[in-house]
């Protein structure tokens, strides 16, 4: 059976970027990925727009990872954003910043970083196989020789495991590689849905489903406690909450459902205006607008679709005349304004969720290296690691780097 120098499992992009650094330091590569064509998910990232990486300063972007990216440091020294929007620009692919640091394909199609990714890698040839799943490794006495695929052995000196984690298991990410990972004795974190839309059992109207809230504030408590904050925009997907903000969110909030804990989300709807000054507001719309109907002054303070949910809520006729609106209901609106109650009780499924957190556990990684650390010529690289961070270009910039990184370690090893 011929043998590899390097063969590596999952061509997404942690796994092309290894294969093309390997290729690059001299080592031959061979590729085997399961799906008709490389890196799906790439081509779907960023809204079909690819946010390939963002250009925050070094602790800024390590912040943005679960356990402040303690583990990639050593990936991110190595191969960091500027040497990913090089690499990129070098191989043809122009790239643009925008809002937030967060940096594009420039043409707005993520499809051309996955072309250009697969050319980059037959320029250097690179072996890639496609439809070819990988059903398991072989590891012998500590160490693994290379996988199974298609009934026969795939041998190689080192194997790098680059599956993904479970979320769009469309694009080819169906978890493989961590019942891999775990069959050979590594310690997997619960993989759990992140950057996702949130469920809640409190019902939500057909009608929400167009309704964009701009410039609110979304405040999520966990036992009661205020655990985290974001300001912008949400709206209301398939009766869950979503949006930015909430799919923010979800980092904190997903972890805290599956641990058992109340779990509340509180959107306020006028953040730039306190309670007093809220008040004030509603009382000077009431009395401009004393023979005016219910509906028609909330429609001054809430878009469409809105208004009806707040009423149908408050159970207050959308008929009732202002001048028969009592205290308490006044009361009850701007509570409502300021602090809308959603209980949390999980997320959207895989299928919407846009990374996984948990994953192969860090502690038997090497960090330097990306080699495991309980079976030899075994490395990993990617989404499988217990590893997830913000939206905003950190997760695909952290399949780079360790894609990159665990190539670079073989040459020196
Ligand atoms: C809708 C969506 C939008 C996103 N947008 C962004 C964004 O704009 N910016 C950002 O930073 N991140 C984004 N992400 C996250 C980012 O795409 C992932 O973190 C990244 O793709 C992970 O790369 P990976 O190489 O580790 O795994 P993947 O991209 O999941 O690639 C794994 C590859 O392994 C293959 N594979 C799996 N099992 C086997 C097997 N048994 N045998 C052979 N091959 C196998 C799969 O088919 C796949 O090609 C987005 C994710 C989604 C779902």
């Amino acid at each position: 059976m011929k043998s590899t120098d390097l063969l590596i499992i999952g061509a997404g992009p942690a796994g092309l970027m290894a294969a093309i650094r390997a290729a690059d330091l001299g080592l031959q590569v061979t590729i085997l990925e399961s799906m008709p064509k490389p890196a799906r998910k790439l081509g779907i990232s960023g809204k079909g727009r690819g946010n390939l990486t963002n250009t925050d300063p070094f602790n800024t972007f390590l912040k943005h990872f679960n356990n402040e990216g303690r583990f990639l440091k050593s990936a991110f020294k190595a191969f960091f954003n500027t040497d990913l929007v090089e690499f990129f620009n070098k191989e043809g692919l122009p790239t643009v910043e925008e809002r937030g640091g967060r940096v594009f394909v420039a043409s707005g199609r993520a499809v051309e970083a996955v072309a250009c990714l697969h050319k980059a890698t037959e320029r250097r040839r690179v072996q890639l196989v496609v439809n070819r799943p990988v059903t398991g490794l072989i590891v012998e006495k500590g160490q693994c020789l290379g996988a199974i695929a298609g009934g026969k052995p795939w041998l190689a000196a080192a194997t790098l495991l680059a599956t993904g984690g479970l979320s769009y298991p469309a694009t080819g990410s169906t978890g493989d590689g961590l019942k891999f990972a775990q069959a050979c004795g590594h310690e997997i974190v619960t993989p759990l849905p992140s950057l996702v839309a949130l469920k809640t059992p409190e019902p939500i109207p057909e009608y929400l489903k167009d309704v964009a809230l701009r410039n609110v504030s979304a405040e999520l408590r966990v036992n009661g406690k205020k655990v985290a904050a974001e300001f912008g925009e949400m709206t209301f997907l398939d009766g869950n909450l979503s949006g930015p903000i909430i799919i923010t969110l979800s980092r904190q909030a997903v972890p805290a459902v599956h641990a058992g804990h109340l779990c509340e989300i509180f959107v306020d709807l006028k953040p730039a205006l306190d309670h007093a000054k809220l008040d004030r507001r509603i009382l000077r719309d009431f009395e401009e607008n004393h023979n005016a109907r219910l509906d028609e002054v909330v429609a001054k303070l809430l878009p469409a679709g809105m208004r009806q949910f707040c009423l149908q809520q408050l159970g207050l006729s959308p008929s009732l005349k202002i001048a028969q609106v009592t205290a308490v209901q006044r009361r009850l609106l701007r509570n409502w304004l300021k602090e809308l109650k959603f209980t949390i009780t999980g997320s959207a499924p895989w299928e919407q969720a846009i990374v996984t957190a948990g994953g192969i556990s860090t502690r038997q990684i090497n960090p330097a290296t990306m080699e495991s650390k309980i079976v030899k010529n075994l490395y990993f690289a990617g989404e499988i690691i217990d590893i997830d961070a913000d939206t905003g270009g950190y997760n695909l910039q952290a399949a780079f780097s360790t894609g990159w990184l665990a190539a670079n370690s073989l040459k020196k090893e």
